[in-house]
């Protein structure tokens, strides 16, 4: 994600750079660059299947949903009970909503309004099985299972419910524009050697920690309706009134999907990439898609290719600035104007660079949010290094460092719950956290610093990863990583 602390800031950044692009003229530059190397993919375990319905009701802003998954025992033990997110409930009251106080009015212009799901059976092959909505903001679902499931075995669980999209302009809701449907279905909780994940939708930062599954998405909207969405389109029918999208995604973590009866499409590809943007305003359309295919060019090239057909960056309703999907990216609309351009751009291209660094490769975001958001705002420096030049690299570290000043004896390691506000989160763990993978870069060169981030990408490439994995990695190249990154607590 980026939020909206690095929006003002990055107005004062995009005068320095917009300046230093005009005087260099915008070189393209392009670093020598060690071939890919290989490796062999570590053994993949099986993984969560979603078959989804949805048919979305425009008047009541609802979704009527029949899910199935059929969900694999990826653990070491046998399971009695199995967890899912469902995250549409942390909207259910206003004390729930995953916004700070201040943030309230934005993301809510017209008053707080409700988002809930409501759940009217679960079931195993037509048995009921019986659950409990739990969590901090009754956004954990507990299933018992009526038999246990051993390592290795699979339950197949179908789910009816109804989602109530609220009217609300942060990454779950509606605004004017745009209907952005994002952690809206019983995601299933990750059982990691610490057990079950059951953290809650935390307000600071992003709060979510989920496998890669295969899903199969049918989804009936108003044919007024354009749809920007996670995986591929893969059968369209149509008549007058409505349209039935089936979309298939494989190994993904999420799907999310946006629509907007007001998406101007500009299309592009690269390598065979079908690079789409979805824009609110047409003048900014071919800047958008043309900053979407460089940075999946850029970062292909630096850390190792982007594994999906389709690459999707939506304008939407979303005053926070941006947040990543698996192939899909919001991008809060009001930045897509030729003053904001600089901004455009860089937001883009650090929701893309999750792309490789949340999507691609997980992590748990509430525990370890450095692991990609850090990596992601340097990868972002590092777009802007390939694009327009070492220069401009120079000048956007120097403004992180007095950016950052003040904040030299502070935690970048934290959870993103013991931060103080997103102003406080985002100092530390993105720009501080761009300024360890820049002191890292330096003490171990260019060469090992790259091949290093690529074996990374592709040794753990549709798997989670922690700090300690993320180390021993580095370790392994003999560089005490630690030691360079710890410097920057
Ligand atoms: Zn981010």
């Amino acid at each position: 994600m980026v939020i909206n602390f690095n929006k003002k800031v990055r107005k004062i950044l995009s005068i320095v750079v917009a300046l230093t692009i005009l005087i260099g003229g915008g070189i393209y530059t392009q670093r020598s660059k060690k071939g890919v190397q290989t490796f062999s993919p570590s053994q993949e375990k099986g993984i969560n299947r979603y078959s989804m319905d949805v048919v979305f009701d425009d008047e009541s802003k609802r979704l009527m949903c029949n899910q199935n998954v059929e969900y694999i025992n990826n653990t070491e033990n046998t399971l009695d009970k199995v967890y899912f997110h469902i995250y549409p409930n942390a909207f259910s009251k206003k004390e729930y909503a995953p916004f700070e106080k201040e943030e309230m009015k934005q993301a809510y212009p017209n008053g707080f309004n409700e988002g809930y799901i409501d759940l009217k059976n679960v079931l195993n092959n037509d048995k009921k099985l019986e659950y409990k909505i739990e969590g901090d903001k009754n956004d954990l679902l507990e299933i018992k299972l009526a038999k246990q499931l051993k390592p290795g075995e699979k339950i197949s669980i179908d789910m009816k419910y109804n989602v109530k999209i609220p009217n609300s302009e942060g990454r779950f809701g509606y605004g004017k524009n745009t209907v952005n449907v994002t952690n809206w279905f019983p995601i299933a909780c990750v059982n990691d050697d610490r057990g079950w994940n059951l953290k809650s939708y935390e307000t600071v930062g992003d709060p979510f920690y989920s496998d890669t599954g295969d899903f199969y998405v049918k989804i009936l909207i108003p044919t007024k309706y354009k749809m920007g969405c996670t995986g591929n389109v893969v059968n369209e029918k149509r008549d007058r009134e409505k349209v039935l999208y089936e979309v298939e995604a494989k190994k993904v973590r999420d799907f999310a999907f946006v629509l907007s009866t007001k998406f101007d499409i500009n299309r592009d590809s690269y390598k065979g990439i079908s690079i789409n943007t979805y824009n609110l305003n047409d003048k900014m359309s071919e800047d958008a898609t043309g900053i979407a295919k460089d940075s999946i060019r850029i970062f292909s090239d630096l850390f190792g290719k982007y594994p999906y057909d389709t690459y999707s960056v939506v304008a939407s309703d979303f005053f926070i600035g941006g947040m990543e999907y698996p192939m899909l990216v919001m991008i809060d609309q009001s930045l897509y104007t030729q003053k904001d351009k600089f901004l455009l751009e860089y937001v883009i291209a650090h929701e893309t660079a999750h792309q490789w660094w949340y999507s691609v490769i997980g992590n748990d975001e509430i525990s370890e949010p450095w692991l990609d958001e850090a990596l992601t705002e340097y990868s972002t420096v590092l777009y802007f290094e390939e694009k327009y030049g070492k220069d401009i690299y120079e000048k956007l570290i120097k403004t992180m460092e007095i950016q950052t000043k003040h904040h030299l004896s502070e935690n970048i390691f934290k959870p993103t719950t013991k931060y103080k506000n997103s102003i406080d989160y985002s100092l530390n763990v993105y720009t501080k956290g761009a300024l360890a993978f820049d002191a890292v870069r330096k003490e171990v060169g260019d060469d090992v610093f790259f091949s290093t981030l690529k074996e990374y990408f592709n040794k753990y490439q549709y798997q989670n990863v922690n700090a300690a994995k993320f180390v021993e990695l580095w370790n392994s190249k003999g560089i005490d990583i630690d030691k360079i990154i710890r410097e920057y607590k």
